[in-house]
């Protein structure tokens, strides 16, 4: 058995209790992670305590915010736009069982491995799809139907926001992770933010424990409908972002 202290001791510092089930899950996940790592693009970081902190407690570390917070510990619809090797998706939805997850990534490689991963660990209420945000949103089972959007080191918050917030219900939030200054691209995305129907209420800033990484969750409230021209089709998300 490795020593999880580590890990034990930043789940304090973030206020979340997990059983030994739970734990157990975090190791069977990373072990996955590694051995599939070894034959296709999924992680640059495999060391077992830097798993544990950079991808475990940082994907856990949305707790620092209470509006979603208070979205996790109730059964909300969470989406993960580009969640790569599952994260922040899988780790919420370990700690939180009771949330209903879509993880959505645009490589079908990664979803595939994702599949086997929520096969092994045994979790409900959850799915893996693939293809583009920018495509599914605009599909009505998925389009405003979640609490909770949340994103990590996909793109830039302008067009981030075109991906992520036509998949939030009117009340629900978008939270990216964003890492460094931002302030910078908070203000280059606030257009964006506005116009598809959000506005940023607050971000919050901490370091993520146990490391001296700096994280930055901007706490975005959908207040109106998204308009259905949005998002644009034809890869101007990213080339003439909002
Ligand atoms: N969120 C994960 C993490 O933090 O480790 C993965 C980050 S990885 C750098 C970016 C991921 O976003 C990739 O898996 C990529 O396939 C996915 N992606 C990029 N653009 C996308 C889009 N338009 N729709 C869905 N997924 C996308």
């Amino acid at each position: 058995m490795r020593d999880n202290s580590i890990f034990k001791q930043g789940l304090k510092e973030l206020n979340i209790e997990l059983t030994e089930t739970q734990l157990e899950q975090f190791e069977v996940y990373y072990d996955m992670l590694v051995e599939k790592n070894k034959v296709m693009n999924l992680t640059a970081i495999t060391e077992y305590e830097d798993v544990l902190i950079k991808h475990f407690l940082d994907s856990l570390s949305i707790v620092k915010t209470e509006k979603a917070k208070k979205l996790l510990f109730s059964s909300c619809c969470l989406i993960d736009v580009g969640t790569g090797a599952g994260f922040p998706g899988i780790p919420l939805k370990i700690a939180f069982p009771k949330i209903k997850v879509t993880l959505m990534d645009a490589l079908n490689k990664r979803i595939n491995f994702l599949n086997e991963v929520i096969s092994a660990l045994d979790l409900k209420d959850i799915e893996a799809v693939h293809g583009r945000g920018e495509e599914l949103a605009r599909k009505d089972q998925y389009r405003e139907r979640f609490d909770l959007a949340v994103s990590r080191a996909v793109a830039k918050l302008n067009s981030l926001s075109e991906l992520c917030i036509p998949f939030v219900k009117v009340g629900g939030l978008f939270v990216p992770y964003k890492s460094g200054s931002i302030d910078e691209e908070l203000e280059e995305g606030k257009n964006a933010l506005y116009k598809l129907g959000g506005r940023s209420t607050h971000v919050v800033k901490f370091t993520v424990p146990l490391s001296d990484y700096e994280r930055s969750l901007i706490v975005v409230e959908k207040k109106s409908n998204t308009p259905a021209q949005f998002p644009r089709a034809g890869g101007k998300v990213f080339n003439k972002p909002l």
